[in-house]
């Protein structure tokens, strides 16, 4: 059995049917893709626009893409055609522009509200007070060609197990509450995407829907 093949066997053992996978395939060529793919996986995530698009005209139509990196508003027309899912909005301008080319497309999107939970400078997303906020005055008028599925975060890299924790369940906590307030579609809002390689077994405990694994499927990146 080939490395990326045993990897997605021993990897699935620990994650539930509940939880959905997505293989984060970035710097990695369509041929390891293809490995993965061969095994079932479906679902693959990207952060740059450039390397997403080649792999999409490259690769084979039923693969669900998901954006999960800091996306530009200058870049968003080039993947709202295909995209399956956006993890990481981050800014009003941002959701705005998704909707403005969404609509030029006469495609809905679903879209996962990027949260800041770490602590390190350099994470994107929307600050816990600010994103209650953003969510109880939303204006669906303004963004009919949006679908606002669930909440993205991103811990801090470190090897402070208790941190990690501290940020999970922040974030839990917060997909909790907005799902209680019933602000977006119950049926739409349902995806917690938390958890990498390093993390996902945590994450998993503390109630990720939805998991982001790279390296542990393809290798380091280079
Ligand atoms: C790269 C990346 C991942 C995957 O990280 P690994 O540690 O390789 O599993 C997950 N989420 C985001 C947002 C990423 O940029």
């Amino acid at each position: 059995m080939d490395t990326i093949k045993q990897n997605i066997v021993e990897l699935r053992r620990f994650i539930p049917q509940t939880v959905d996978l997505v293989c984060v395939s970035k710097f990695h060529s369509v041929e390891s893709i293809l490995q993965a793919y061969d095994c079932g996986e479906r679902l693959f995530g990207e952060s740059r626009v450039q390397e997403l698009v080649r792999k999409y005209n490259d690769l084979p139509k039923d693969i669900k893409w998901h954006f999960i990196g800091h996306l530009q508003t200058n870049k968003v027309r080039q993947i709202v055609p295909f995209i399956s899912l956006i993890h990481s909005v981050d800014s009003v301008e941002l959701l705005q522009e998704i909707n403005r080319c969404a609509a030029k497309n006469n495609r809905k999107i679903n879209v996962l509200l990027q949260v800041h939970i770490a602590q390190e400078e350099h994470k994107f997303g929307f600050m816990p007070d600010a994103l209650i906020s953003f969510c109880e005055g939303f204006d669906f008028e303004k963004y009919p060609f949006i679908n606002i599925c669930g909440l993205m975060g991103m811990a801090t890299f470190t090897d402070d197990e208790e941190q990690i924790k501290k940020e999970f369940l922040l974030l839990s906590n917060l997909f909790s509450e907005l799902k209680s307030k019933c602000i977006f579609d119950v049926e739409s809002f349902q995806i917690l995407s938390m958890g990498m390689s390093d993390d996902f077994p945590l994450a998993i405990k503390l109630g990720s829907t939805m998991v982001r694994v790279g390296s542990s499927i393809f290798g380091e990146r280079y």
